[in-house]
């Protein structure tokens, strides 16, 4: 039987998407509150100077997001519609004439607090995470799986602010010249295979333009975890990071929180640790399993309690996996392999799932930046130079990144589509420009479904 669907199949079933309804109904189905979670941000703006809510300015920016539009004067542009302006008040549930115009709401995002934007966040996750829906994605002992990972946002030939990291570069001709860029460092938590959101941002920056040292992805990430322990005292949670962060202070971050860790730990990272390990393994004294991730089928060795022999303070349990590749082009093997540090107990039992989850992190790093930067958000695009406000889009883009997650994960139809994530933006931008939401449609976004994520 095959598996493509004739055109008058695929027809029929692009027809069944009904594209920002569905959207929102995804949203309504996990977060009902939203849209009165953005009106109740602390409002900068003097009382008498307010035409517009706090929730026609911000929602606009999360369809704009969900849309794939790039700059927020397209934005302006692509929403200049009589029908979009009415869309938009039946989706918040109130009558409005016309949609904010992109410098009103860029005024509005320089004022607004960062923590205003992050708070809508947190109520967000803590609706997810309470949800048993997402159960089965959390590690045997019910720990949630938290990647740290940090990339690159912004970069300007110009000083562009107090803040900014500064670098050194030689270019072609040899000359010397400084970038300065802002960076950012995310905690994603991982709610299923295909869903991984973020659930705490740091921005990488210097206090001033004379520190002595800059901001760093270790710094910022000490940052991060005590802000996570202090949002969500009491989640379960096993960090996951590349070799960069299996150092002492983070280990011990973990355990001072009660935390698991797993960590990739490359050549160089807790060097006398792995030379430990390496000896137990020549003698022969450590834990295998063979014949492991199906089609793959690895090798993994393990050894538990390494800091003993090397006189640690903390729990450090070494596990490697390796396995063969073949080529598909040269036809020729190599090897490919992992070895990763934890304080999780390792047995023939729990092996193979660490190493999955081990292997998790390729995931966020492979597509969940790319995804954000080069397919759905572009968020290196600009949206404001304005430090503050600049923060603000970058973190309205990771709550739309939480519906949008949702949306492409669990709905029926786009599941049975199977198209690239651009057509279905397009069409969300489509139904959104030229369909008129009915009262009909609004109702069939508060009915309650189930969702399923497999
Ligand atoms: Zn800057």
């Amino acid at each position: 039987m095959s598996n493509q669907l004739t055109r008058i199949e695929k027809k029929k079933l692009r027809e069944k998407d009904k594209g920002i309804i569905d959207f929102v109904k995804m949203q309504n189905h996990f977060f009902p509150n939203l849209i009165k979670e953005l009106g109740k941000v602390k409002d900068p703006r003097k009382e008498n100077y307010t035409e517009y809510t706090s929730e026609e300015l911000l929602y606009p920016v999360i369809l704009k997001n969900s849309c794939t539009i790039e700059s927020m004067r397209q934005m302006t542009e692509w929403f200049d519609d009589a029908n979009c302006a009415s869309n938009l008040g039946k989706l918040i549930g109130r009558k409005i004439e016309n949609i904010p115009h992109y410098d009103t709401i860029n005024n509005f995002l320089e004022r607004l607090e960062t923590k205003e934007i992050n708070k809508v966040r947190i109520e967000m996750l803590k609706k997810l995470i309470r949800s048993k829906t997402f159960y089965q994605a959390r590690m045997a002992e019910n720990q949630w799986m938290v990647i740290l990972d940090g990339t690159g946002l912004y970069h300007f030939r110009e000083k562009h602010c107090e803040n900014c990291l500064v670098k050194e570069v030689t270019d072609k001709e040899g000359n010397k010249k400084k970038v300065y860029y802002h960076s950012v460092l995310e905690a994603k938590i991982v709610m299923a295979d295909n869903i991984i959101i973020s659930l705490g941002t740091e921005f990488i920056e210097n206090e001033s333009e004379n520190v002595s040292k800059q901001d760093c992805e270790i710094k910022a990430s000490k940052r991060l975890l005590k802000r996570i322990k202090k949002e969500f005292p009491r989640l379960k949670i096993c960090i996951l990071g590349d070799s960069l962060y299996a150092i002492e202070s983070i280990i011990d971050i973990c355990k001072e929180y009660d935390w698991n860790y797993l960590l990739r730990c490359k050549e160089g990272r807790q060097k006398n640790l792995i030379l430990d390990y390496r000896y137990v393994i020549e003698n022969g004294e450590y834990g295998e399993k063979k014949k492991m991730l199906r089609a793959e089928k690895g090798t993994a060795k393990y050894v538990n309690h390494v800091e003993e022999i090397t006189g640690k303070t903390f729990t450090a349990n070494i596990f490697e996996y390796e396995y063969e590749q073949i080529n598909k082009r040269t036809n020729k093997k190599n090897t490919v392999k992992f070895q990763w540090i934890t304080d999780i107990e390792l047995t023939n039992r729990n092996i193979e799932e660490m190493v999955k989850c081990g292997r998790k992190r390729w995931k966020i790093e492979n597509e969940g930046f790319n995804t954000q930067k080069n397919i759905l958000y572009k968020i290196e695009h600009l949206n404001s130079k304005n430090p503050n406000a600049m923060k603000n889009h970058y973190l309205l883009t990771q709550i739309t990144d939480i519906i949008m997650q949702l949306y492409l994960a669990g709905t029926k139809v786009l599941k049975e589509l199977k198209q690239a994530i651009k057509n279905t933006s397009s069409r969300l931008l489509e139904t959104f420009r030229q369909a008129i939401v009915t009262d009909e449609d609004v109702s069939y976004i508060k009915k309650y479904t189930t969702v399923h994520f497999t």
